[in-house]
């Protein structure tokens, strides 16, 4: 007997014939003897129509309040699943965040997981009963309900994983694993039979949005064996109930994974903009006085270059923002306009980020010289570039991020088996 948690994401639930299908896998593992908790997500497409109609409210709405409306779509699957568990003589409750607890931060929208007591629940394993737990959403410091950012489920899934020390987290999703690149992009990305926790954290960080950045972090901070794998594939196929090795994608250690390719994955993220000060007057603390404010403002600043000042008076400084934040970066940057000094602040919108991802990058060298070459070959511009030790990321424009993507993929062989 083993205790596993199993998370279904909004096209999993989709309808009442998509949840009786996961009520059937969850029926699988309860059969096997294993001790089960499941995660909800809203019914595909729910959580966005929840925030348009927030957004149709008021544009500048309380947070608390967001988070008590977008909240919504997961209780409702967390019920339906539980009736329809109980229906084939399952027996199953469901819980939303506040009653398990799920404690999180103040932070509404984007809240943390501070905590979860996973006492209830692993009373309710010994009885025998599946928790059926509505995803996403947990209870702040302040006794409202908060929510843990878009494809936050994944994020409660691996948290409840590690509350109640379960053997295995099961993602189940609409593709069968973790692919080289998004398989809705490149039909010839193949699947990974594993990937590192460092790999996968790029992966997600750089806009896979296969699992949600944290749900990764606390898997590598908590060492939850998580699994990526297909709801669409039949309950009953051979090899699902594989306890060992279900088919799917293993996140895991390093040294876990025997073969290590100099490339891992291409990753993309649409939606960037660029913003230019030209003519920054330089100075020791220039960039602090630029990006100071825009941190306060609550703004995510990505890539930055900085041009040598040839004469060392004046330099142009360059980075990256979401395309939404581009009117309320310019504003802030005005703001403090005299107190940094400079001629002029230009944006570019619409641009993409593709990156190039691999722990094998560490000790093989070219592997950005490849890129570049590829991507000139295609006639493509690149904008700005980062690098770490595991990754390369380049910005080009908008319109080319399929072609890079694809370009990328198949320079480093990622299509061939
Ligand atoms: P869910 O609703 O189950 O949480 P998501 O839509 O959040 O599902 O995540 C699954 C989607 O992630 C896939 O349909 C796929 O298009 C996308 N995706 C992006 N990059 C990858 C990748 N490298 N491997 C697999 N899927 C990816
Ligand atoms: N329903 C939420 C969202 O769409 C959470 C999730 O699906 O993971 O973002
Ligand atoms: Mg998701």
């Amino acid at each position: 007997m083993a205790r596993i948690v199993m998370k279904f994401g909004g096209t999993s639930v989709a309808d009442l014939d998509r949840i009786r299908n996961v009520a059937a896998h969850v029926k699988r593992e309860v059969d096997a003897g294993h001790q089960v908790a499941v995660v909800v997500s809203a019914m595909a497409g729910q959580t966005n129509h929840l925030v348009e109609m927030t957004r149709a409210a008021s544009p500048m709405h309380d947070a608390r309040e967001y988070d008590a409306i977008v909240a919504s779509g997961e209780q409702v699957t967390s019920g339906l699943l539980a009736i329809v568990l109980q229906s084939m003589g399952v027996d199953a409750r469901s819980w939303q965040g506040w009653q398990i607890p799920v404690k999180t931060d103040n932070a509404h929208g984007a809240a943390r997981i501070q905590n979860i007591n996973g006492d209830l629940l692993i009373e309710r394993f010994g009885i025998g009963q599946v928790a059926v737990i509505a995803g996403f959403q947990g209870i702040g410091p302040d006794n409202r309900i908060a929510t843990l950012g878009r494809g936050g489920s994944d994020t409660s899934a691996v948290a409840v994983a590690a509350a109640v020390k379960a053997d295995r987290c099961d993602i189940y999703t609409d593709v069968d694993g973790v692919y080289t690149t998004d398989p809705r992009i490149e039909p010839a990305a193949r699947r990974l039979a594993r990937i590192s926790f460092e790999e996968m954290l790029e992966m997600a960080s750089l806009g896979a949005k296969v699992l949600q950045v944290r749900s990764v972090e606390l898997a590598m901070a908590h060492n939850v064996r998580t699994f990526v794998r297909s709801s669409f594939e039949a309950p009953d196929a051979p090899g699902m109930d594989d306890f060992d090795n279900p088919p799917g994608t293993l996140i895991c250690d390093e040294d876990e994974i025997v073969e290590q390719q100099n490339v891992t994955g291409i990753a993309y993220a649409r939606d960037e903009a660029q913003i230019s000060l030209r003519r920054v007057r330089d100075r020791p603390g220039i960039s602090a006085a630029i990006f100071g404010p825009l941190a306060e403002a609550g703004i995510n600043v990505d890539m930055i270059v900085q041009n040598v000042s040839s004469d060392g008076q004046f330099t142009d400084m360059t980075f990256t923002v979401p395309n939404g934040d581009v009117e309320k970066s310019v504003a802030t940057l005005d703001a403090v306009r005299d107190e940094i000094g400079y001629d002029a602040v230009q944006s570019d919108t619409g641009l993409a980020k593709v990156s190039v991802i691999g722990v094998g990058m560490r000790s093989h060298a070219g592997v950005a010289a490849t890129a570049f070459k590829a991507l000139a070959d295609k006639g493509i511009n690149i904008r700005a570039i980062t690098t770490s030790e595991i990754k390369i990321s380049i910005l080009i424009d908008g319109p080319y991020c399929e072609l890079a993507v694809r370009t990328l993929h198949s320079v480093y062989g990622l299509d061939k088996p």
